[in-house]
């Protein structure tokens, strides 16, 4: 995607959380989702949260995109504190369309509140569409497009505001392995060629290692991080990501950090 135009974002990343505290619930009997939090993602990093179950990776990604306001600590985005909707772009488990708009009209109504004039709406929704796979599939119904496909209409809608950070809640995590394979495979090469930075999540090793240039292991009880592994797989825009996976580099990655993320799953609450 055309990068947006330079915003110094001074000494932080582009999305810079420091000791960021969440604490849910009551005062008296609160629920602490994360405790003392810190993360960075540079320019064109592909950051990735994994961790076991209620760690509070959601909460994290919720906070970057400004739907969360922390308890304790600062966030922000690209220098700025994150504003929902405005220069980031999210992908949540579910696509959450509008059933009652075409793939086309989801992606139209974003571009309209981005605010990319009528005329040129449609062309651009043809580009975004064609950027998912989905070349064509404008005038489809939601209920006629398959779960991989409607997952990909959110992606491109994500897309829409040509966002530089892109926040993605285990996007995949509800579709076939061979949908989920091809997407994953579809976003690393997306992200390489559009130097987009992302945070995302998931609970998969496999999936963290194929698309992370950076893995963050969570424990839970609070949430916290525990481990950090740098993923040194070649990044290209052209690398084959399915031909990377069958790599003995790919495999002790793997390996690797499951046998991390089992030793932070039994880590005991710090
Ligand atoms: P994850 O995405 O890693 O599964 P979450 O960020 O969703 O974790 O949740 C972290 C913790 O915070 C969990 O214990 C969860 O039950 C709690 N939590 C999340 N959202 C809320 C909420 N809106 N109100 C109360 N507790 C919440
Ligand atoms: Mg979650």
């Amino acid at each position: 995607m055309p990068q947006a135009e330079f915003q110094d974002t001074g000494d932080t990343g582009d999305i810079a959380l420091h000791g960021i505290t969440v604490r849910y619930g009551k005062a008296k009997a609160p629920v602490v989702a994360v405790e003392d939090v810190s993360l960075e993602a540079g320019p064109g990093e592909f950051v990735v949260l994994v961790g076991p179950s209620g760690c509070g990776k959601t909460t994290l990604l919720r906070i970057a995109a400004g739907f969360v306001t922390p308890s304790e600590g600062t966030a922000t985005v690209r220098g700025e504190p994150p504003v929902p909707g405005r220069a980031t772009g999210v992908v949540f488990q579910q696509p959450r369309l509008f059933p009652w708009r075409t793939a086309g009209g989801n992606i139209a109504f974003a571009l309209a509140r981005h605010g990319v004039p009528r005329e040129h709406r449609a062309e651009r929704t043809e580009e975004l569409l064609a950027r998912v796979g989905l070349a064509g599939m404008a005038g489809r119904r939601t209920w006629e497009l398959s779960g991989g496909q409607q997952q990909r209409v959110a992606i491109a809608r994500a897309l829409a505001g040509e966002p530089q950070v892109l926040l993605m809640d285990e996007p995949f995590a509800a579709l076939d392995a061979l949908t989920r394979e091809r997407l994953q495979e579809e976003v690393r090469t997306l992200a390489a060629t559009s130097g987009t930075t992302v945070l995302f999540v998931t609970h998969s090793a496999e999936e963290a290692v194929l698309l992370g240039s950076r893995v963050l292991v969570m424990a839970a009880g609070p949430g916290r991080i525990v481990a950090e592994l740098e993923i040194g797989l070649e990044r290209a825009a052209e690398t084959d990501v399915a031909a990377l996976r069958g790599t003995p580099e790919f495999s002790r990655l793997r390996g690797e950090l499951a046998a991390v993320m089992r030793e932070a799953a039994l880590t005991p609450a710090g």
